[in-house]
């Protein structure tokens, strides 16, 4: 039967193409390294760890991505099975031994009768063939260019300029308000979308100074440059902290005006400024800090949003960020195959997707070879079960997510259908976990099996 055509062996493509040969498809991975490098891999192996050497926790029953990897070892992942077999001791975490777990990856991958490796960077979207792009956040400069007109400009980024994402239920409501400026809207959605907090003058001057005064992160070398449009901020996308340099009184006239809004609590008191939060998923359960986007430190960037009145407690399902990241606008690109819906012979996995981390990728990567396996051998794969860790980010990125603020998410909770109410009720955070996870794992060990009976 028909081949598969992997691009790019890294987290997603590695899984991708074990995936698939293990339902006995036969793969083709192309990969550049090491003929043509990247600015943050130094080793020609597949499935290299870029930067920290870790999966994050491996609490299947409170966290979200320690759930992720439930699921993955339950579907014979081969990037979990490679990194328990180098684990590291780290507590709760599960550290990996970078290189012989990158060795190991190509050495089962190479091995594999179904599988070829072959070396050289792939420049364009073929017309022909089955094929899965999992070329990650520094996809070739070339490859971007002709991804980029296929889905035109707006819809690739090649930077993400990340705002702060706030868990909904952690915003104090007896200061923060619900109202869109100048009460735009036409539908109760519309209206119901922004949340505001307002700030009086010494409430102000002391965000700015502490936004001044905050540890910053520094671009890598080599990170705006190996763009294709090798502009590091692009308009509309500054870092509050560059904003609040050029003057302290920017950003009261950017993302922190006060006009057009009217404080219920004190409708006499016109706030000196105003930070507006927008609902980011369609469950409302998460809210992002409009126009935030910073290059502050996670440490002192939680600090200082924490300033914000309403936001004393706020828990961030992730925080801001600017990196060199090339990614899809996939709620309007990808259909719920993750087929380009343009060109449907092409798949897109991993982190190029708009999901974020080696887990994540590698777990779309995952789903992405299964489902183009299936394809190939003449069958669809059911989709994944939304109640699912993978259902979760695969829905998210393919159609929860609001696709005018779409920006790379990690798993966690606030993707999850509420297990009782918006606000989780009267449960304690931690019981509410417990019942994400059991539902997770029982709906997706119900998929699972399913799909084994649908393939025998
Ligand atoms: P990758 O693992 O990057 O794999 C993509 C592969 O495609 C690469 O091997 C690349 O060489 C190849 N490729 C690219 N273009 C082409 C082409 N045209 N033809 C052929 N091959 C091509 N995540 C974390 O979880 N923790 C971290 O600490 C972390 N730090 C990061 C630091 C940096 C500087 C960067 C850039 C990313 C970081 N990430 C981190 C994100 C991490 O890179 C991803 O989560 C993960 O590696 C993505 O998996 P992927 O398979 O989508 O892409």
């Amino acid at each position: 039967s028909e081949r598969l055509h992997i691009v790019g062996g890294g987290m997603a493509g590695s899984e991708a193409a074990w995936q698939a040969a293990q339902m006995g498809v036969d793969v083709v991975i192309h990969e550049m390294r090491p003929q043509v490098a990247t600015f943050a891999h130094k080793t020609g192996h597949l499935a290299e760890m870029v930067c920290s050497n870790s999966f994050r926790s491996d609490d299947d029953e409170q966290n979200a991505v320690g759930l992720l990897h439930w699921e993955m070892r339950a579907a014979n992942g081969l990037i979990m099975s490679a990194a328990d077999s180098h684990r590291l001791p780290a507590g709760g975490a599960l550290a990996v031994d970078r290189d012989p777990f990158a060795e190991s990856v190509t050495a089962t991958l190479r091995a594999h009768p179904r599988v070829t490796v072959e070396t050289g960077e792939i420049d364009d979207l073929p017309p022909e063939g089955q094929w899965i792009f999992a070329t990650g956040p520094l996809t070739s400069p070339a490859l971007g260019r002709a991804i980029r007109a296929e889905t035109g400009t707006e819809a690739l980024a090649f930077f993400d300029a990340i705002a702060p994402i706030v868990h909904a239920d952690s915003i104090d409501m007896s200061k923060a308000w619900m109202q869109s400026r100048y009460d735009k809207g036409e539908t109760e959605e519309e209206r119901t979308a922004y949340l505001n907090c307002p700030m009086d003058r010494d409430t102000y001057e002391a965000f700015i100074d502490a936004l001044l005064a905050a540890d910053k992160t520094e671009f890598h070398d080599g990170e705006a440059s190996s763009a294709p449009d090798a502009t590091p901020y692009f308009d509309g996308c500054l870092p509050i902290e560059v904003m609040a340099e050029r003057g302290r009184e920017t950003l009261r006239h950017g993302p922190m005006k006060p006009v057009g809004l009217t404080n219920p609590y004190a409708p006499q008191v016109k706030p000196h400024a105003i930070v507006q939060l927008r609902r980011d998923n369609k469950l409302g359960t998460l809210f992002n800090i409009v126009g935030f986007q910073t290059k502050m430190k996670y440490g002192a960037q939680a600090e200082v949003l924490r300033m914000i009145p309403g936001l004393e407690n706020a828990r961030f399902a992730r925080l801001g960020g600017i990196h060199r990241n090339t990614f899809l606008n996939s709620p309007t690109l990808l259909d719920e195959q993750m087929r380009l819906r343009s060109r449907p012979n092409i798949r897109f996995a991993g982190q190029i997707t708009g999901v974020e981390g080696y887990v994540e990728s590698a777990a779309m990567g995952l789903l992405a070879g299964r489902m183009a396996a299936a394809e190939i051998l003449g069958r669809t794969l059911r989709p994944a079960p939304q109640d699912s860790a993978m259902g979760a980010l695969i829905h998210h990125i393919t159609g929860g997510a609001e696709a005018k603020t779409f920006q790379p998410m990690n798993v966690n909770f606030g993707l999850f259908r509420p297990v009782d109410g918006l606000k989780g009720g009267r449960r304690g955070r931690k019981d509410r976990y417990k019942a994400y996870t059991d539902r997770a794992k029982a709906a997706w060990t119900a998929w699972l099996n399913q799909s084994a009976l649908d393939a025998a």
